[in-house]
């Protein structure tokens, strides 16, 4: 039988999901409500972890782990595809807790399906074993250990996908899995390990919830060998202060203020709504969204005119209504700071081209905005603004372009937009980005290693390389002369 949004209210309203410790439902010491951001209104209450349930969950997942890594690589591949196989299966569900706690429109949610094909390509990949040296006397191989039990700490933009591919790169490699998501948007993941439950043992898969202190319990716990972070700059910073009395192996992926540098060969009527589409996807709510445009200053106009255009078709409204192309923002103090720097604009010198106000409505609504004539120095140029208020600023050549997109101290993506692939390319070498795009932005696939450089995070998630940082190395040294008589 289908699900409805109303059915799905009226089920969050009397109960949220429970957390999993241990492969029990357990209530948590006190209850925090959860809004639905479209609307401001209570969508449930969500149970918190306390500090006991946080050394339960450990506890656990330390004993889960010991039984888990032995297991063959094919026997834990086979219990991932079956999660994914779960999780799709209760698709419409996720979708809607999702779209009701995070505000990501219907229309364009993708969490679940890219949240099960994350699953299911990284338990497909293989780590292989690397035979360093093999001659008449010696045999050296590299073997990747697990780790143990894994902290992973989700921020609430995207939860579902972060946790998808944190629990399936920390299980695949043999290790077990304490997650704590955001208490501003919790519910998707409590209800995910619910699911989970169903088809892992007991233990191997915690999820807690609760605040920051939850979240330093797990970083300094002396039984917990890596933390998996995605969130804010500023906490992680935090994690790596708090690990560090136990040396955790850790992963950081943190902001981002990607750049997106238009050459003067562009079509702007073609480039417009691409360039407009991954700005706004998320209503600007995606750490890897473009966050400022330098367009050279020969097709300027143009591209702004094709954006301006393109960003007025997008309907803002509530996440749950068809035709919604961007939801809210997802929480009241995210939506104070965006309407702050909705403020500064003009004093900052800018130029609103579109938009420029938050919206009349129950929810945290702000009308996409597209802004010129902002200094280099202005926050909403130098920092990530995480919401729907894009920067566009014009450049005389494109090394200024270059120059521009790698000053600051995050470095996350960045994008060069051209005729020209080829000289795109070249110039696309040039950005000091985790991953950088040619003519696209923002894709990406969990077969590809992702990772910030600079201030942007520390590691990586995805990929052949993603994996390994959820393993220690040991080298297997043979001296062979000896066994041959
Ligand atoms: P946040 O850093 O405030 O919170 C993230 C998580 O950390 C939450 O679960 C939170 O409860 C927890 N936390 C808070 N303080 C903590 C502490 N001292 N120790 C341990 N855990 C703590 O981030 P947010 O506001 O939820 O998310 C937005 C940020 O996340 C943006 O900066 C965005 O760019 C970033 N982000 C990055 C990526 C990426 O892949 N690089 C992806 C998504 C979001």
């Amino acid at each position: 039988m289908a699900l409805d949004a109303d059915t799905l209210f009226k089920q969050l309203a009397q109960s949220a999901p429970a957390m999993t410790i241990d492969g029990q439902a357990t209530g948590g010491k006190a209850l925090q409500a959860v809004i639905n951001p479209s609307t401001r209104e209570v969508l449930s209450h969500a149970p918190l972890a306390s500090s006991e349930d946080i050394e339960r969950a450990v506890a656990a997942a330390c004993r889960a782990q010991r039984e888990w890594a032995p297991r063959p690589l094919e026997q834990r591949r086979e219990i991932l595809m079956a999660l994914a196989s779960l999780l799709e299966a209760h698709s419409e569900e996720l979708t809607l807790i999702n779209t009701m706690e995070c505000g990501v429109p219907l229309k364009v949610a993708r969490s679940v399906p890219v949240t099960v094909a994350y699953i299911r390509a990284l338990a497909t990949m293989d780590i292989p074993r690397e035979v360093l040296e093999e001659s008449d006397t010696l045999r050296v191989e590299l073997h990747r250990q697990p780790l143990g039990a894994v902290a992973a700490v989700t921020p609430w933009n995207a939860p579902l996908t972060l946790a998808g591919a944190k629990i399936a790169s920390a299980l695949i490699t043999g290790n077990a899995v304490v997650l704590k998501p955001s208490p501003l948007a919790p519910l998707a993941t409590l209800r995910l390990g619910e699911l989970a439950n169903e088809v892992l043992p007991a233990g191997l898969l915690n999820v807690v919830n609760g605040e920051a202190a939850i979240g330093q319990q797990l970083s300094a716990h002396p039984d917990i060998a890596m933390v998996s972070f995605t969130g804010s700059v500023a906490v992680g910073k935090s994690i790596m202060r708090d690990a560090s009395s136990t040396l955790k192996r850790l992963t950081l992926e943190l902001g981002g203020n990607d750049a997106a540098i238009v050459l003067d060969d562009v079509e702007p009527a073609e480039v417009g709504p691409e360039l407009a589409r991954m700005a706004f996807a998320n209503c600007g709510q995606f750490c890897m969204a473009i966050k400022r445009i330098y367009v050279a200053r020969g097709v300027y106009d143009a591209v702004c005119d094709a954006l301006v255009a393109a960003v007025q078709e997008k309907r803002v409204g509530d996440a749950l209504e068809s035709n919604t192309d961007i939801g809210p923002l997802q929480n009241a103090a995210h939506y104070q700071r965006i309407c702050g720097l909705l403020e500064e604009i003009p004093a900052s010198g800018g130029h609103v081209l579109t938009g420029g106000r938050a919206l009349d409505g129950r929810g945290f609504f702000v009308a996409p905005t597209v802004v010129t004539g902002l200094a280099e120095t202005a926050p909403l140029v130098s920092e990530e603004q995480f919401g729907p208020i894009l920067p566009v600023l014009p450049i005389d050549s494109p090394e200024e372009g270059i120059s521009r997109a790698n000053a600051g101290r995050l470095g996350l993506g960045g994008s060069v937009w051209s005729g020209n692939p080829q000289r795109a390319e070249e110039l696309a070498r040039l950005l000091e980005a985790g991953t950088v795009w040619v003519n696209q932005h923002g894709i990406l696939d969990a077969r590809f290693p992702i990772g910030g450089v600079k201030e942007s995070g520390l590691g990586s998630e995805y990929g052949l390389a993603g994996l390994q940082q959820y393993t220690n190395a040991r080298v297997l040294n043979i001296n062979t002369r000896r066994s041959k008589g």
